[in-house]
């Protein structure tokens, strides 16, 4: 079954035209409990790896095995994905265990499917993770919604706005930031989910700023309004991958594309 994010509630463009030339496609990955086989995209599920490559561990917590978060093929998501060339699988994987700050360490992959051959089951995800750091395998139905920037907008535009939204909201219930700008749950591309201020990272090997490749955040069921509610599960019960990413927070994950084999970094906040 497909999801379908319903249309934004108001017409974003018309009522706030400052963020028309920021606007994002992002891809909703919308994750359902399921039973995902290690040739699907999933969230949480098993994973294409190679039975000649060692299951990756972390290197913080030396010998403690990485759990999988994500896996993408590339046939399962629209063009705007960036896939590197001869690549048309994106695993990420982290470490459950307690990292402070940085909540968890990840691992970003993107392979060839047709190079696995054999493959190597995942470890058991180690006793000492923490509670909700390990999602619960899901199958995935992507979708392209559009975005406009919400903490990515800049103090200027942010203060030209803030009367409007305010505006909007005594006026219709809708707040820009919750039900018309970002798109929650987990997603490829578009605007990170943050929580609070961006903190975009640079590139540790060039400096240029990084591109967010992924977001995922403990929940997409928050908002009681169900703005961004596929219409096939309003007023349902379903299970998502039961994060809890700090107090119902998100990991970001960003690439440079710029640099060789797309170094990776990742922010946290909740
Ligand atoms: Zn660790
Ligand atoms: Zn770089």
């Amino acid at each position: 079954m497909s999801r379908r994010t319903p249309p934004r509630p108001l017409d974003v463009e018309e009522l706030f035209p400052e963020v028309v030339p920021f606007r994002r496609e992002t891809v909703r990955l919308h994750p359902r409990a399921g039973e995902p086989g290690c040739g699907d995209s999933s969230v949480g599920g098993p994973l294409l790896w190679p039975a000649g490559e060692p299951w990756p561990e972390c290197p913080e917590h030396v010998g403690s095995p990485m759990v999988a978060v994500v896996q993408v093929r590339r046939e399962d998501v629209p063009a705007l994905v960036p896939f590197p060339a001869g690549r048309d699988l994106l695993q990420v994987l982290w470490c459950p265990l307690e990292h402070g700050i940085d909540l968890v360490a990840p691992l970003v992959r993107w392979r060839s499917a047709a190079d696995v051959g054999e493959v190597r089951q995942a470890p058991p995800a180690p006793s000492e993770a923490r509670y909700g750091r390990v999602p619960r395998p899901c199958v995935v139905h992507p979708e392209v919604v559009t975005e406009y920037p919400s903490w990515d907008l800049s103090d200027e535009d942010w203060d030209a706005l803030e009367d409007r939204f305010q505006q909007v909201e005594e006026e219709t219930g809708w707040e820009y930031q919750s039900h018309l700008s970002t798109a929650p749950g987990v997603k490829l591309g578009g605007f990170p989910g943050w929580c609070q201020d961006a903190q975009w990272p640079s590139c540790a090997g060039c400096g240029v700023p990084m591109e967010h490749l992924l977001t995922v955040e403990s929940t997409e069921e928050y908002d009681s309004r169900q703005a961004w509610t596929p219409v096939e599960d309003r007023d349902l019960r379903w299970q998502g991958p039961g994060l809890r990413l700090g107090d119902l927070g998100g990991v970001y994950l960003f690439e440079c594309h710029g640099c060789p084999g797309r170094p990776f970094a990742h922010r946290y906040d909740a």
